[in-house]
């Protein structure tokens, strides 16, 4: 009978073990590397019209791991995710049109350059007095956080910097008259303007910067020279030459076998100095995180009060109005609710044939508030459903009209069973402020990501970020309690042991 489980176990191992093989190596026996791009990179990474990934890189990467006999599982992750996720080891490579830096080569180990590129300015066509990169001094300019080109835009003296997730939202920004100019790869920028889905823009001719791109491994990475091998080998026979054809219509330059600072090992900072380090700066942030809840706290109660009386009125069409409010706001997410009032509102006025543009803080409070107001809203009409009719009929045979007795005797006291929901949504609307960093609002989170990309230590940002929020969600929640001891009438002492 042991005998028999130890039989039995032998054969689980044994699945396990097969199970465990066919995970890193396929039938064919060769290895599979998790490879990451950020797709939104065209012509080098981006997704084709059926949603599968294509581009100049994606083709070259199949290509090596055909030369190296590896196969490949593309991944897709934000820009800036790219460097912690090698560091984490969660990916193997990545071909991401990633720029051979110094300051990278510190962290993560680049292949031999696969592309030559370099920065251009991009300025709308009407834009006559921005020549070049010394008149962008003290103008607005987009880019795209985490790249060299947010590096560059950071040493000109008195320029407002706003960075974006993606390439193409920061173009976006400069179509829809937000900024004077971005600064991004020349190949991406001239593709977007030949491919005619940038329209109204022009590139800088002179280029800021000569640029390598190389694929992205862990410090010390076992795939390295595969991926090295597989690269010379498609340089040698002819194949990339044929895929750079393919793409950009022209011979390749030639490329450098390697770069002088490619393999740089440098020490590393401990984990506390770097959470005090960027402690002051997340501060700043969340001085933003608090002006935008506040304000949109603000204003989403107003509406949402407003939004929640109607919801109760006897007019049906006021009440299917309000009905249809909160549906939509509550109904489709936050996230595409700011791009549509960020992005869409001025791109969609401008082919109406007029100019309009709004501020990032501003656009980000109307998205929240309008959001929040249409959960409010709900928590109104239930506070003041929740108040008993004796309320209102006592306050009609004193004499009150409907208007004075909602406002000196029902909402006073549904306003004191609307303090806990309204505490929970205002705590939400304090963590949903973090979604308004992908229009570039510089807020905690947002700041968090601004340090990540310079010293790529996400853990340590993050939970200094995550820390923060607590404390901000913890301050309110008390907040809300005393408001809540404070509004109670009757046995306050006795309210402070329950709450
Ligand atoms: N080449 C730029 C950099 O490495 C931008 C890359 C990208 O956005 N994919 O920073």
């Amino acid at each position: 009978m042991v005998k028999f489980r130890f039989g039995r176990l032998w054969v689980i191992i044994g699945l396990i073990c097969c199970l465990l093989a066919g995970c890193s190596e396929n039938s064919r026996g060769n290895q599979i590397l998790r490879v990451a791009t950020e797709p939104a990179f065209p012509p080098f990474e981006f997704q084709g019209k059926g949603g599968e990934l294509v581009g100049f890189s994606i083709d070259l990467m199949r290509a090596i791991a055909d030369g190296s006999n590896f196969q490949v599982e593309f991944q897709s992750l934000p820009f800036d995710g790219i460097i912690p996720a090698l560091q984490a080891k969660t990916i193997d490579a990545a071909i991401s049109s990633m720029t051979i830096t110094e300051e990278r080569s510190k962290t993560v180990t680049f292949s031999r350059p696969y592309f030559k590129a370099g920065l251009a300015i991009a300025i709308r066509a009407d834009h006559q007095n921005i020549t070049g990169f010394d008149s962008l001094q003290n103008k607005k300019i987009a880019v795209q956080i985490g790249t060299t080109g947010a590096e560059k835009a950071k040493s000109l003296t008195g320029a407002q910097i706003r960075s974006f997730d993606s390439a193409p939202l920061a173009l976006q920004e400069l179509q829809n008259g937000n900024v004077d100019a971005v600064i991004n790869d020349a190949p991406v920028t001239l593709y977007a303007i030949n491919t005619g889905n940038l329209q109204g823009i022009k590139v800088i001719e002179q280029l800021l910067t000569e640029e390598f791109y190389g694929i992205a491994t862990a410090k010390n990475s076992p795939y390295l020279s595969l991926i090295n091998q597989g690269l010379t080998k498609i340089l040698e026979n002819g194949k990339y030459q044929q895929i750079y054809e393919k793409w950009f219509k022209s011979a390749p330059p030639t490329l450098p076998e390697t770069l002088p600072f490619i393999n740089k090992n440098t020490a590393r900072l401990n984990s506390l100095s770097i959470f005090w380090q960027s402690l002051p700066t997340l501060l700043k942030g969340a001085l933003g995180t608090l002006q935008l809840a506040f304000i949109s706290g603000l204003f989403g109660l107003t509406i949402g009060s407003l939004i929640g009386i109607i919801r109760l009125s006897h007019i049906k069409s006021l009440r299917f109005l309000s009905r249809a409010y909160i549906d939509f706001w509550r109904g489709t997410p936050l996230l595409v609710q700011i791009f549509m009032i960020y992005f869409g509102l001025p791109a969609i006025s401008q082919e109406l044939g007029f100019t309009f543009t709004l501020n990032r803080l501003l656009a980000g409070v109307i998205a929240l508030s309008l959001n929040s107001a249409a959960y409010i809203a709900e928590i109104v009409r239930g506070g003041i459903q929740s108040i008993e009719i004796g309320q209102s009929e006592a306050a009609k045979s004193l004499g009150l009209n409907p208007l004075q007795t909602m406002t000196y005797v029902i909402f006073p006291q549904a306003f004191r069973r609307m303090i806990p929901p309204l505490g929970n949504e205002f705590i939400s609307l304090l963590k949903d402020t973090s979604l308004v960093a992908v229009i570039g609002f510089e807020e905690l989170f947002r700041k968090g990501q601004l340090i990540v990309a310079e010293n790529y230590r996400a853990f340590e940002v993050y939970a200094a970020v995550a820390i923060i929020y607590l404390c901000l969600t913890l301050i309110s929640s008390q907040l809300f309690s005393r408001l809540e001891i404070w509004m109670n009438p009757i046995g306050k002492k006795d309210a402070k042991g329950k709450i």
